[in-house]
């Protein structure tokens, strides 16, 4: 029984993309609909996703952000005040034309982000120095018309949260755009046990509308790279166009300075990605639903069933429990909790009653601990702990091993086939070059990392002097 279930996900180095969608929906976390790109996420997805969501509103709170709601549509109008913000989202917008069978005067488009609705929502409550800053967030869903999707990583839809701020000064736009950023970096590091590469992005990445872009990159297990979240400094521009203003404390009017940080659905893909095995999905203990599944063993045995719920009673202050006391058999019972992630299992049967013990079993190494029971209060947050630590180094080691660096582009050339992964490597700043890469070798800019390194004087592709060490890779 065992067999036939595990067999049925394909592994990993076999097909990875088929590896991932079996994951995605074997484990129950989202199905597909008729819709091309759109996805359900069933109640085991969302539950991660409610998680998430958690962890970061609460960052969200605690560093001085409101959270709001905008409206679905924006008038054509509106989006149509900001040329560079128009022009880069033009070919993923869906248009209302309708309501019912009358043809509306202005087409409504559905928000594939919503700036322009705060800068109208800002030109109309912002007029001093006292209204600054205004530190906005929406958790929300937006709609993007993209060509080719795949669940969580790329949908025609997602869940986000947009953060919406507006600044006196330009160095408070900026201070905010950075501490956003790190925010999204420690969620990721610190819960989803995702280490990432924080930096700049190039002028050609960057955010339609945005004066920079900032992002947080992270490595999957197949080596191509994740945009995980990204931060966007607007300087004054929107507000030049939407004519946000404040009377400073000279009476003189100026405009604000605004930034938007984004952080979606997508970072689903990243933990199974990430962390997911041949068995199926590994959560991270701090964000997965459950952290611990009991799983009886000989259920019908007198006695077995009360004990494992009494013990679920009990160490449900330590850690968040559940219990499968359903017919199936436990070996299709460990498979189903391997292939949901479920980061430790806890067998308990008459053997271990009369021992006074249970088993512990880690997801992430397969390990098998035997812990007397009256010392589980203490060993399963200490072992949670130490998954969640153990998954990060893991994942830091993968990051590192599968990190290059290139001096020449044959160097960068071979580096991308021999060791799939990022390339660190020098850059003169000039488009033509980034463009020339990404057709050579179908690797982009990831970002322009705040660490940077000197690898040589000269860039990659000319040869001309290099202003900058770039994090290259293949991406999704
Ligand atoms: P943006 O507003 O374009 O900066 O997007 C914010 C973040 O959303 C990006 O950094 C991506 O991680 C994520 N993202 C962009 N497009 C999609 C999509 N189609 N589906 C899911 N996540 C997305």
């Amino acid at each position: 029984m065992k067999k036939e279930f595990v067999q049925s996900i394909t592994a990993m180095d076999d097909d990875f993309a088929q590896w991932f969608t079996d994951v995605v929906t074997k484990a129950e976390l989202a199905d597909y609909t008729s819709v091309r790109g759109s996805m359900i996420l069933r109640p085991y997805g969302y539950a991660i996703w409610d998680n998430v969501k958690e962890a970061l509103d609460a960052r969200i709170k605690a560093t001085g952000h409101e959270n709001v709601y905008m409206p679905l549509f924006i008038p054509e109008s509106l989006l149509q005040k900001e040329k560079d913000h128009i022009a880069g989202f033009a070919p993923e917008v869906a248009w209302v034309t309708h309501g019912g069978d009358e043809k509306l005067a202005e087409r409504l488009c559905v928000r594939p982000t919503s700036e322009v609705l705060f800068c109208e929502h800002f030109s109309n409550i912002i007029h001093s120095y006292r209204d600054l800053p205004k530190l906005y967030n929406q958790w929300s869903n937006v709609v993007r018309w993209e060509k080719t999707t795949r669940p969580f990583l790329r949908t025609l839809e997602f869940l986000w949260q947009e953060g919406h701020t507006a600044h006196a000064t330009e160095e408070d736009a900026q201070v905010e755009t950075l501490r956003m950023l790190d925010e999204y970096a420690q969620l990721c590091e610190e819960w989803l046990a995702i280490p990432v590469v924080k930096g700049q992005k190039t002028d050609k990445e960057k955010f339609s509308g945005a004066k920079s872009t900032y992002t947080i990159e992270t490595l999957m297990h197949d080596g191509k790279a994740l945009q995980s979240g990204t931060s966007h400094h607007f300087g004054d521009g929107f507000a030049r166009a939407f004519d946000i203003k404040y009377l400073d404390k000279e009476g003189k009017q100026q405009y604000v300075h605004q930034t938007s940080w984004g952080f979606t659905t997508r970072i689903i893909g990243a933990i199974i990605m990430v962390h997911g095995d041949d068995r199926g999905l590994v959560m991270p203990p701090k964000i997965a639903p459950t952290q611990v599944m009991i799983v009886p063993i000989a259920q019908h045995k007198e006695g077995v069933l009360d004990y494992a719920y009494e013990l679920k009673e009990r160490l449900a202050s330590v850690t968040r429990i559940s219990i499968d006391a359903t017919d199936k058999k436990p070996g299709w019972k460990f498979n189903e909790y391997e292939m949901k992630g479920i980061p430790v299992r806890l067998e308990v049967g008459p053997k271990d009653i009369e021992h006074e013990q249970v088993v512990l079993v880690r997801r992430d190494t397969g390990e098998k601990l035997i812990v007397p029971v009256d010392e589980l209060e203490s060993k399963l947050p200490a072992l949670l702990k130490e998954i969640q630590r153990d998954l990060y180094n893991k994942a830091l080691k993968h990051r590192e091993q599968h990190t290059s660096i290139a001096v020449t582009f044959d160097e960068f050339k071979n580096k991308l086939v021999d060791n799939p992964g990022f390339v660190k490597a020098m850059w003169c700043g000039d488009l033509a070059c980034e463009e020339f890469i990404k057709e050579e070798t179908t690797a982009s800019s990831r970002c322009i990392p705040f660490e940077q390194e000197q690898l040589s004087d000269t860039c990659v592709c000319c040869e001309s002097p290099a202003t900058s060490m770039v994090y290259w890779a293949k991406a999704y």
